[in-house]
């Protein structure tokens, strides 16, 4: 399977051909909350009432009234999109699919009898429970993230980061550090160094050949990891020959502080000070799933990928989706949305008495990931991957020759980033 452009424009709703559901449910018999609306809750929410026509009951727990996408946030650091443009409220869920929102934060789970708590002491009972609750931060000490931005969850950070670049010197510094893998959006943290670059270079006039002497900022890419981690040779080509004489890449750099006062970032291979640290902690599941003992020793929670249910025991009924859950898939917003898909299948299947293993199913399983890259203010890459169920293996594994990606970057791929973006927040949130 080879992949162009044109199918990774049409890969989200394609992802919503593969349900085979049962009809006819008495209504509301069986009860699905979902935490978190984000791509991966949202999708799951929506997915629920649709393919079940309305017969499962849906209730969200998410503590905003809007998700503000990271999915091209980082287009906000210059200028180009603000955050309203980003915002997608509960509204449609509610509205067009019929799912009951509730404003509030999930605290824990009681698996054995089936019980959400709140943070708000409120207790939800639920027949199936999906979490999607995203992402948390490892702690870094001296780290004060009122000072230091990660912006790697989209909000007050990243506009944040956006005046601390803006306030920057022509010949100032900026320092960013990539976590150990896996993080969410594998090309997400080299397409940030590039779109500084770009605002810096263009704003001494480097990148015009005006700049004056001494008149040069500094793009420091401190890589946790032993090199870049998607899209390799068009970061690199994009590091060497587009910002050169900006971008100092440094691999295998562990973060072990943070002097956030002073703007100092301390490392296994050294320190950096800059004018503006943009420092990305580790990632791992979100505490509920911490502290509910769904993780256990793992980093992620573990899941059967076939339904996305749980599989440390007590939890029957419970199913984690998106960049919580711990399959080895990319960690993408449009990989979420694929998972919410098999998911939302698997669960109408089984509230309606069918299995969710059948030879046809199982033989069914895929997923698929894309991601648009900005490396100039009007010039993106892309890349893209497939995964599929594999029986011998019980894995998810990658199809051999999906992996796709676009070696360049071009203002074409510009343009189709955002039908890309715009089909994705639509399929999940409208
Ligand atoms: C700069 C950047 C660029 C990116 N670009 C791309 C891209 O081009 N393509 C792509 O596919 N992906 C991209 N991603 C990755 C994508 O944003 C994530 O993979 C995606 O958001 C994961 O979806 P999720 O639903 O698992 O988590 P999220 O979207 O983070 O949603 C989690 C939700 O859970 C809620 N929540 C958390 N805890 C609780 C709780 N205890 N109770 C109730 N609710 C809770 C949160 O409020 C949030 O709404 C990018 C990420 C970044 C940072």
């Amino acid at each position: 399977m080879s992949f162009t452009r044109r199918n990774i424009l049409q890969m989200v709703p394609a992802a919503a051909a593969m349900s085979l559901t049962p009809r006819g449910f008495a209504a509301d018999t069986h009860h699905v909350v979902v935490v978190g609306g984000g791509f991966a809750g949202s999708t799951v929410a929506k997915y629920l009432r649709m393919w079940s026509n309305g017969g499962i009951a849906v209730t969200l727990v998410e503590p905003n009234t809007t998700h503000i996408s990271c999915i091209m946030s980082n287009l906000v650091l210059n200028g180009q999109l603000k955050l309203p443009d980003l915002s997608f409220d509960y509204a449609a869920l509610q509205s067009k699919y019929g799912v009951k929102v509730v404003k509030d934060r999930a605290q824990y789970i009681d698996g054995e009898n089936q019980i959400l708590q709140l943070e708000s002491l409120e207790k939800i009972s639920y027949d199936s429970l999906v979490v999607a609750t995203g992402i948390q931060f490892d702690n870094i000490e001296g780290l004060d993230s009122r000072l230091t931005p990660h912006a790697w969850i989209a909000g007050k950070q990243t506009n944040l980061l956006r005046d601390q670049i803006g306030a920057m010197p022509n010949n100032g510094t900026f320092v960013m550090t990539i976590p150990e893998k896996p993080y969410r959006c594998p090309p997400g943290p080299y397409e940030r160094a590039c779109l500084v670059a770009d605002i810096l270079g263009r704003r001494s006039g480097v990148l015009q050949g005006t700049a004056s002497p001494g008149d040069t900022p500094t793009v420091v890419v401190l890589d946790a990891n032993d090199g870049i981690q998607a899209e390799k040779h068009t970061f690199e080509r994009a590091f060497k020959e587009l910002y050169g004489d900006i971008v100092e890449y440094i691999p295998n750099a562990h973060v072990t502080s943070v002097d956030s006062e002073d703007r100092v970032v301390h490392t296994s291979v050294g320190s950096w000070s800059g004018d503006v640290l943009n420092v990305i902690p580790r990632h791992g599941a979100p505490q509920l799933l911490v502290d509910s003992g769904i993780t256990g020793v793992s980093r992620w929670a573990p899941v059967n990928p076939v339904t996305y249910g749980v599989l440390t025991a007590g939890f029957p009924g419970v199913y984690v989706i998106g960049d919580s859950q711990g399959t080895g898939q990319p960690k993408s917003g449009h990989m979420a949305n694929a998972q919410a898909k098999v998911c939302a299948d698997a669960i109408v299947r089984i509230a309606g008495g069918l299995s969710a293993e059948t030879e046809e199913r199982l033989d069914n399983i895929t997923t698929n990931s894309a991601c648009f890259s900005p490396i100039t203010s009007d010039e993106a890459s892309w890349l893209t991957a497939v995964f599929k169920y594999n029986r011998d293996s019980g894995k998810m594994g990658l199809v051999p020759g999906s992996l796709g990606e676009s070696h360049n970057w071009n203002s074409e791929n510009y343009q189709d980033m955002f039908a890309w973006s715009e089909n994705l927040f639509a399929d999940t949130f409208k």
